[in-house]
């Protein structure tokens, strides 16, 4: 008889133990979206340019699994594109990036707010009284997404990635600009010998004002300024990086004509291979650490 009870009591603790080791799963599932178990640790970085209309809209995905998002195009396009390219049970953007709050940048990421768990948010910090972004800053607010607002010389760190902001120059927090596009910001980031630059939509005033102020502009990959729109990819700005590779992220058949005939005729002229989504759609990217190649 007391054998029996001792048994009994053996397989209700290990009934409970199992019920404990499941819940954690669970939680972990639900409330976390993330299990570690389904994560392998990578030995390349990816850095995929989604083919989202007219607008940006790149994620990286780091070695360790970590989502970053710089900007989320004009519309519901980022929520399909992000869903073909992430494992059905990610759920999680570790870092968004909104350069500036222009639509074609933004209006994707109030959908992926309302979706995925997004850790942190950067911005530029600019007052901007336009019902869009107000509607974005609500949302954000919603969700309770931590904000950094940054500038140059602030820096994130990604097991071995490293992500660089090198404009603005001043803390923009609060303060009111004429142009937008003026005040993206522009990110480098590293992994091992390569780099990736993105300029949001920055004109060719700003592009010379990086070059003037000496800092390390030479990377791999550009995403073109401003959709490869005449006001951005100056050739001395180029010059100065001397990419490999050039990403033009830009709708079929837009009404801006973008990318101007100039900006590819820039390109072309530091040999630069240019990569268009409006032409070849999503556009896919790894790094080793030592070369960057463009998966097919
Ligand atoms: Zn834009």
């Amino acid at each position: 008889m007391l054998k029996k009870i001792a048994n009994k009591k053996i397989v209700t603790t290990a009934i409970v133990f199992l019920l404990i080791f499941l819940g954690n799963i669970f939680f972990d599932l639900i409330m976390e979206r993330r299990l570690p178990c389904l994560y392998q640790q990578k030995d390349y970085l990816e850095v995929i340019y989604l083919d989202i209309g007219q607008g940006d809209a790149t994620l990286i995905r780091t070695t360790g699994s970590k989502n970053i998002l710089i900007d989320g195009g004009p519309d519901l396009s980022l929520v399909y594109e992000l869903g073909k390219v992430l494992p059905f049970y990610e759920r999680r953007i570790d870092l968004m990036i909104l350069t500036h709050p222009d639509q074609d940048h933004m209006y994707g990421l109030v959908e992926v707010l309302k979706r995925y768990q997004v850790d942190k948010i950067l911005l530029n910090g600019i007052d901007d009284q336009t019902a869009d972004y107000i509607y974005f800053l609500s949302i954000v607010n919603e969700y309770a997404v931590p904000i950094d607002v940054v500038h140059i010389g602030d820096e994130y760190f990604f097991e071995d990635l490293r992500l660089v902001i090198l404009y603005p120059f001043e803390d923009l927090l609060g303060k009111k600009v004429d142009d937008s596009n003026s005040s993206s910001l522009a990110i480098r980031i590293d992994y091992g010998q390569t780099s990736f630059l993105f300029t949001g939509d920055l004109p060719t005033s700003r592009e010379l004002e990086l070059v003037a102020k000496n800092i390390d502009l030479k990377v791999n990959v550009l995403k073109a300024g401003h959709h490869g729109s005449k006001t951005s990819s100056n050739l001395e700005f180029l010059q100065t990086i001397m990419p490999e590779y050039v990403i033009i992220s830009s709708g079929k058949k837009n009404r801006f004509g973008h990318p101007h005939f100039r900006v590819l005729k820039n390109i072309s002229k530091v040999g630069a291979q240019i990569l268009r989504t409006d032409k070849i759609g999503t556009i896919k990217l790894i790094s080793d650490g030592e070369k960057v190649l463009l998966l097919e």
